[in-house]
């Protein structure tokens, strides 16, 4: 079983024709809303892939807390530990996005910001027994360290978004930054070349293992000593957003089945390509049919 420690947020996306500047009002088009937030992606990326998933989160007592739910429901995600919290609207993002597809992101955290340690002590049980806890930076840091204490199993520690002042748990056993998380764990520059990701990830010493995810570029996978750069599939990409969650998903099930870092990386790399050739969070996330289907050729 995974467990996913995380976030559920209600994403509000709004075409723009610029973006406003402060003070400025600009008419927007037609809203949308899509279910979102990293835990509740990763949680949907994993259980698309046939992994077991229970989540542990906060949502209010609000609408938006239904469409959250069903939402993670539909794809057979176990919400027994997602608290519904009084006086706080559940976790959502303003998005807005302009002709040339740049955005700019507001996320309310709400309920998400009210997960606690007394939250992952409660799932004790759960924590205890997964074989991978995921965990991510869009709860408090005191929830992830109670969660990465009671894990039983791997922790997989995906630092995002890169929250300045935010502690990883003293042990991690997989950390998965970007290049962008990875340069604010470090305090160094963002690293380009792949010599550059090395002498970043090096300092990262808490870590069992660091995967970077190098986007286009695949990851570099650093275990003890050694290193390995996995290159990315060749797709044709389109929208690249929850690249980095359905990767994390991925690595999550391949991991919890007993495979090796390697092997689950490169497994998690094909997941992820997959979901940059559609459109969306969520609704771009791989089944594991056709994961095994395009690694088949
Ligand atoms: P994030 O979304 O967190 O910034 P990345 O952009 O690094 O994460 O993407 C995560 C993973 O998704 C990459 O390691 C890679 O395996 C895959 N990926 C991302 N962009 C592409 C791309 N253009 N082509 C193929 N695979 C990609």
């Amino acid at each position: 079983m995974i467990a996913v420690v995380g976030s559920l947020n209600l994403d509000l996306v709004v075409p723009v024709p610029q973006h406003p500047v402060p003070g400025e009002t600009v008419l927007g088009g037609d809203i949308a809303q899509h279910p979102g937030g990293k835990g509740a992606n990763q949680a949907v990326a994993a259980a698309r892939l046939g992994g077991n998933v229970a989540f542990v989160g906060r949502v209010g007592e609000d609408d938006a807390a239904g469409v959250m739910l069903d939402a993670v429901r539909e794809e057979g995600v176990d919400t027994a530990h997602i608290t519904r919290t009084p006086d706080v609207a559940t976790g959502r993002a303003l998005i807005a996005v302009d002709p040339a597809g740049e955005n700019t992101i507001i996320v309310s955290p709400g309920a998400n910001a009210r997960l606690d340690a007394a939250d992952c002590e409660a799932a004790a049980g759960l924590l205890r027994k997964a074989a991978v806890t995921v965990l991510q930076q869009e709860v408090p840091d005191e929830a992830n360290h109670a969660a990465a204490r009671l894990a039983g199993g791997i922790v997989l520690y995906n630092p995002a978004p890169a929250v300045a002042g935010a502690v990883p748990p003293p042990h991690v056993d997989v950390l998965v930054p970007n290049r962008t998380e990875l340069a604010a764990l470090t305090g160094t520059p963002v690293p380009e070349t792949i010599d550059d990701v090395v002498a970043a990830a090096r300092k990262l010493t808490g870590a069992g293992a660091v995967i970077v995810t190098l986007g286009g570029d695949g990851v570099l996978l650093l275990e003890g000593a050694s290193h390995l750069h996995i290159p990315a599939f060749t797709v044709r990409p389109v929208d690249t957003t929850a690249a980095g969650d359905s990767f994390c998903g991925a690595l999550a099930v391949t991991l919890a089945e007993g495979r090796t870092l390697e092997q689950a990386a490169r497994w998690a790399c094909a997941a992820a390509a997959i979901s940059t050739t559609r459109a969306g969070a969520q609704p771009s996330l791989a089944r594991r049919d056709e994961v095994d289907a395009f690694l088949a050729g």
